[in-house]
């Protein structure tokens, strides 16, 4: 990049706070924009245009008084040197990260001429990519969806993170619900199960703790040794995608010893005795076999399941990203169904809550598919772009993508197989535009790079998956440099795309309102959070939002649940298996939140450079010593990685910590060079935690 990006006077870099006649400081409400399930409120302290500080909103309960590590350093984030601060037009090849400063006006005339000559052709041909950089209504697809309605777009399917486990709790209970996370200090029993909450859900491990210190028995179910594993009172290492089974053989042995609760089946679950002899022929013995753990383990989580109460599951997304995963889901879902765990409010289940705020969320009148009127775009999913930008125009898959937006995503770093998504995006006759913060390494690809505000500068409105309270995040200072908010840079394409629309005129705080419903608006600017009306055990009493209520076993279309083993397995690819024996997973680095805080220097240097954990025994086998350098590879690429041989990893299990952007790894790759892009068996959710390899010394 040749454009050295300048801050305005106002930046504590060029002028530290307090070297100026001080202005009050001023407290911004916020809300956390990132990937996570805590959805934080913030207190943004402002003084003379600049951001202070970013703590914990004092008065937000889940919040619980802090932030975790990453976004307590937001304001380095919004103020590092390397933010993109004026749109810029590439002058090297695609990738080369070669780009040269333009105006708004050459940036806008070029997007919007190209994509009018596309869509007045075929407006399918045109393709956006985003998902949850931002989790904020607005400025995710508040003004964008519009865009792309209107022009008929192609739509995606955005299914990279959570649609297998969503597919699946929509199946078993009607919609993404669960527990309430402030009643799990009430629990007795909380399986953590593949979910390192140390990591990924911070607060819910608070809450976690207090329930521990007052007497509860934690479980964690997760392949790897993590530091929440390392907390609980007991760890089950299964091999990644056995969860399945795992739950047949828990269910087999509520069945044996009678654990049910009858009357809670009897009037709220359906269809329980088209799983009982399936489940009965899961034994202990079996699931340890394919789960590759002891028999007794099992029996020991079982007979705490059965008799430990208020007993609560705390699910996450990790452990459906394999072949089976809905199918896990709809296993595990079942459990608290059939011990009536729900009937109490510290008891059941939660994956997501995010089905709880459709009261209060317009989607539609915020999105408007309406626009599309009556055309009906084909679909792309997001987890196969790498094979779909290289498609050929077909009759199966219609015209070839000859223009994609990215904004609010990083494909490059984050989509399965980057081999074929880097080719992809290399296209010399794909016109490719990136809303962004920072060079990342799809906005090194891009045609035109469009420079997008952070959290502090823009207003947005968010809701939650991991609790059930709205919240509001004004801005908290001007935009840096020329940074706009998404709105407004898809406004300004609208309008040079000459859609007329009264909608595209639509200021945020109209947008913001707009994506509300059944919330004060008012109310909710002055407190800065609202709080949605669920009860405290959801489904004491059934009431399930399906379509008789009742918890669902044997679901349309889908049948009873099973157990489905990896693509990539023993059971299902025994030749594969015996080349690429190892298993690896790829969850997210502490520091990291999916590629997102990569780039921020401080947490990088913690997380130190891209390693593969290895347990001593399969090292020592491959003649890998730690720290030393390795070659991780499989049929669809290599990386080249520091091995660090641990017990974090189970046998036959390898960790590549996940996820580093390519070109700030030395090899220029990551794990995701060795990922697929096979869908899980629902919700067409990539399956990257289901992928074989082999490691040898570098
Ligand atoms: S990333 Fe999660 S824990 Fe950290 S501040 Fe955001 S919502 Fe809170």
């Amino acid at each position: 990049m040749d454009v050295q990006p300048s801050f305005p006077a106002s930046s504590p870099a060029l002028s530290p706070a307090g070297t100026e006649a001080a202005s009050p400081v001023r407290h911004v409400h916020g809300a956390c924009p990132h990937d996570c399930p805590d959805t934080c409120a913030l207190r943004v302290s402002v003084q003379n245009g600049v951001a202070l500080r970013v703590q914990a909103d004092p008065e937000h309960e889940r919040t619980l008084g802090a932030l975790c590590t990453k976004v307590s350093r937001y304001t380095e984030r919004t103020y590092h040197p390397e933010r993109l601060l004026y749109p810029m037009k590439r002058v090297g090849p695609k990738g080369s990260g070669q780009f040269q400063r333009i105006s708004w006006d050459e940036a806008l005339d070029t997007v919007a001429a190209r994509l009018k000559e596309i869509a007045a052709r075929q407006p399918q041909a045109i393709l956006p990519y985003s998902y949850a950089g931002t989790m904020g209504l607005l400025q995710g697809e508040g003004m964008a969806a519009r865009v792309f309605h209107k022009l008929g777009a192609s739509l995606l399917e955005r299914t990279i993170c959570a649609s297998a486990g969503g597919a699946a709790l929509a199946a078993t209970y009607g919609g993404k619900v669960g527990m309430q996370v402030q009643f799990f200090p009430e629990s007795k029993l909380i399986l953590i199960w593949g979910s390192n909450p140390i990591t990924s859900s911070v607060h819910f491990w608070t809450l976690a703790q207090q329930a521990k210190r007052a007497g509860a028995k934690l479980w964690c179910i997760d392949p790897r040794r993590t530091d929440s594993a390392d907390k609980c009172h007991r760890h089950l290492a299964l091999r990644p995608g056995t969860d399945g089974a795992l739950a047949l053989a828990l269910m087999g042995e509520l069945i044996r010893q009678d654990a049910l609760d009858h009357d809670y089946i009897r009037r709220h679950v359906s269809g329980f005795e088209k799983i009982r002899e399936q489940a009965l022929a899961w034994t202990p013995e079996r699931a340890a076999e394919v789960c590759g753990v002891e028999a007794g383990l099992i029996r020991e989580l079982a007979h705490d399941y059965a008799t430990v109460k208020p007993a609560a599951i705390r699910l996450n997304y990790g452990m459906q990203r394999v072949r089976g995963g809905g199918n896990a889901v709809r296993l595990i879902a079942l459990l608290p169904c059939l011990t009536g765990a729900w009937r109490h409010r510290a008891g059941g289940l939660l994956l997501s809550a995010s089905g709880w705020a459709a009261q209060a969320r317009n989607d539609a009148a915020l999105q408007r598919p309406d626009l599309l009127a009556g055309r009906r775009p084909r679909v792309i999913n997001m987890s196969t772009i790498g094979q779909d930008l290289l498609r050929e125009a077909s009759p199966d898959f219609g015209p070839k993508v000859e223009a994609v937006v990215v904004y609010n995503s990083n494909p490059l770093a984050v989509a399965p197989q980057s081999a074929q998504v880097a080719a992809g995006f290399q296209r010399e006759d794909l016109f490719t535009v990136v809303l962004e913060q920072f060079m990342t390494d799809t906005a090194d690809h891009a045609d035109i790079v469009l420079p997008a505000t952070t959290q502090l500068e823009h207003l947005d409105v968010h809701t939650s998956y991991g609790h059930t309270d709205v919240l509001l995040n004004e801005p908290a200072i001007a935009p840096l440099g020329e940074a706009r908010p998404n709105t407004e840079i898809f406004r300004l394409i609208a309008a040079r795309l000459g859609l007329d629309d009264a909608c595209f005129k639509d200021d945020d705080e109209t947008l913001a309102r707009t994506a509300l419903k059944n919330i004060d608006f008012d109310a909710l600017r002055a407190r800065g959070w609202a709080r949605l009306p669920v009860p405290d055990a959801p489904f004491a009493e059934g009431g399930f939002p399906t379509a008789d209520g009742k918890a669902v076993v044997d679901a349309p279309g889908l049948g009873v649940p099973d157990f489905v083993p990896n693509y990539e397995s023993v059971q299902a690819s025994p030749e594969l298996a015996a080349r690429y024996p190892l298993a690896m997973i790829s969850p997210p680095a502490r520091h990291f939140l999916n590629s997102t805080f990569v780039n921020v220097k401080s947490l990088r240097d913690v997380e130190g450079e891209p390693a593969l954990e290895i347990t001593p025994d399969d090292a020592m086998a491959r003649g890998v010593v730690d720290g030393s350098l390795v070659r991780v590879f499989n049929d669809r690429g290599e990386i080249t990685l520091r091995a660090r041989v641990s017990t974090r990893s189970r046998p036959g299990v390898v960790v590549g910590l996940g996820i580093w952007w390519r070109k700030l790894a030395p090899d220029g790759r990551n794990v995701n060079e060795l990922t697929h892009q096979r869908l899980t068996d629902m919700g067409n959710a990539p399956s990257f935690y289901d992928c074989l390899v082999e490691v040898r010394p570098a």
